[in-house]
Order: structure tokens, then sequence, then C-alpha cells
């Protein structure tokens, strides 16, 4: 981290809640943050951490002048202490908890607050959710822990029931497409608008969508299920031409798609088709299809997908020539 974060406009609330709660010397020492990702979940609770460890907080905020906004901009404070994997998307170890430990139980360098920022707090094998479970139980005075998580499901019960919950909400449309239009160059609002829908509203998702250039992998998708459905290619074809795409990012488009198609089947209403650049295709599905076998393949995709993300190594080839085969067989 190097610069002062400013959080989301949307959690402005939640903010507020917690400035208040420190206020009145309420503030829990141990907070669970979840909602869906790419919200900027953990940018709100770093944000909250550097605004308490601020010398001189404006309106609850930190000032972004003082000694410790000046360590915090640097990405140097000694009492803010960022607990994440090493790499992305591995888990946090063991000994990277054990050392928070040293951390939490010395003096404050500053002073002042000691804050802790668990990204993601999902991450965690037994052994390492059992190391900071001791410091969940007693953590030293002044000091605040925020777990961050947009999978409540993986995050230990024992975890949970040490923490007071803040939920977080999706962003309405129009802030989302506020924020993504000026955090991106040169899109208009209805760009971003169907990047949002595609990106289920998460703008740093959308944002990182447009960045990493995942419209032409996303194109690739929609072109193959097209073709197959007027078996222009088949399931085989289409499947060996994905074989370079992320398969749990396919996956994710892939059932999302789905869902929309067997919601608009149910209520045979086409507004309910969202993503723009599937919509006719979907459309043509929910107007043949039973709904029952779209939600069947949805519950597929999505059992699939996570069975991916829970790390096991499936034979990518023959998975999505099965997932394929059954769109195929939607319209038969
Ligand atoms: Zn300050």
């Amino acid at each position: 981290m190097s610069e002062l974060l400013k959080p989301f406009p949307w959690f402005d609330e939640r903010f507020a809640h917690l400035g208040q709660l420190h206020d009145q010397n309420r503030l829990p020492h141990a907070l669970l943050i979840h909602g869906m990702p790419g919200i900027g979940k953990a940018a709100f609770a770093t944000a909250f951490a550097q605004s308490l460890l601020c010398q001189s907080p404006v309106q609850g905020r930190a000032c972004g002048h003082c000694k410790s906004c000046d360590l915090n901009a640097a990405g140097s404070h000694p009492d803010l202490f960022i607990l994440s994997p090493e790499e992305e998307g591995k888990q946090l170890k063991v000994d990277q908890v054990r050392g928070l430990g040293e951390f939490i139980y010395s003096t404050a360098q500053q002073g002042g607050y000691r804050a802790v920022v668990v990204d993601p707090a999902d991450a965690m094998n037994v052994a390492s959710a059992n190391a900071l479970l001791k410091m969940l139980e007693e953590p030293g005075s002044d000091t605040i822990i925020l777990l961050v998580t947009s999978k409540m499901g993986q995050v230990l019960p024992t975890i949970k029931s040490r923490c007071q919950h803040i939920e977080c909400h999706n962003p309405s449309e129009t802030d989302a497409i506020n924020w993504l239009m000026a955090a991106a160059d040169n899109i208009d609002a209805e760009k971003a608008k169907s990047i949002l829908h595609i990106n289920r509203g998460a703008p740093k998702e959308a944002l990182s969508y447009i960045e990493k250039g995942l419209n032409e992998h996303r194109a690739q998708l929609i072109r193959g299920l097209a073709d197959i459905l007027k078996q222009r290619r088949t399931a085989l074809e289409v499947a060996q031409s994905w074989q370079k795409l992320d398969l749990e990012m396919l996956l994710g488009w892939f059932y999302s798609l789905l869902s929309d198609a067997a919601r608009g089947s149910v209520c045979q209403s086409p507004e309910l088709l969202r993503q723009d650049d599937a919509r006719n295709m979907l459309n043509a599905v929910a107007k043949k299809t039973n709904p029952v076998k779209i939600f069947k393949l949805a519950d597929k995709v999505h059992e699939e997908r996570r069975a991916i993300m829970l790390r096991q190594n499936p034979n990518k080839q023959l998975l999505l020539e099965n997932i394929l085969l059954e769109w195929a067989a939607l319209l038969n």
C-alpha cells in the first residue's frame, strides 16, 4: 500500500457507524467485514484503520497531514499490520499469523491504536486459524483486528463467533457507474453499466476486467456458446478453443449467464437479461427451454467452479466438453 486510502463513497454509512462506536468507546476489538467480492471491503477496512491511527482526524476520517498519515501514505506505519497471503490466491501461513502475535503484544510505537487488517480471512487453514484465534480472544488493549472476506462460508465458525459482523452491501448502480467512469479511461455510462452487469455490479471487479482486457476472453465465451447453439462448432471444438482461458473465470461468467437465462425463462421477461453482450442468445434459450433444465446446468457449473476454487485440479478439456454438451442439449 503506497497511499492513504480513500474508501469508496458507498461505505460512508458503515464508516460513520464505526466512527460513532469509537467515539463512544464501544468499538469491538475484532470486526468481520463481509460482502460481495470487488466492492472495496479491504480498502474500507484499511481506511478505517488509518483513521484510528491519525493524530487529528477530520470528521472521523484520516486528516492526510499528520505524522501518522504520512507514515500510512508511505505504507510504513509501524502500528498498522496488513496480513495477506504471500501470493494472491494462496493461504495465509501459520508463521505469518504467528508474526502478527509479536506485533499485537508489543506496545504501540506511536502511542495510540494498533490495527490489523486480515485480507482475506477465509484464506486460513486450521493451524493458522487457531493461531489467530488466540489473538482474537485476548488482543492487547487499543488493538483492533479487521477481518475481510467475501466467502463467509469458508471462515471457520470459531473465528466468526469472536467477531462483530459488518455486512457490506453492493453499491447502487448509479454510484457504481459514476465510480467506474472516474476510475477507468474513456468509458461512457452505457459501457460502464454493461461491464458492471458482467461483473455482478462489483466496481473493482469491473475495473480489473477493463484493465486486464478481459473483454476479448468474454467475447470468446459468448461466441463459443452461440456457435454451439447454432451448430457452427461442436462442444468439443469450442472446449478446445478455450484451453488457454482461465477456467474459474469462464465458469463464473457461464454460471451468471445461465442464472439470467433461468430467471428469464421462469418470468418470461426479457428485461431480466441484464448482460447485453449475450441478450439475444439468452433470450432464445429462455424462450425455448424449460427453466428446470437451465437451473440444473447452472447448478452443475456452480459445483464445478467451487471444486476448482477448493483447488481440485480437473481435466479441463473433459470438464468443458461435458458442460458444453449439456448446453447444446438445452435447445434439443
Ligand atoms: Zn492524520
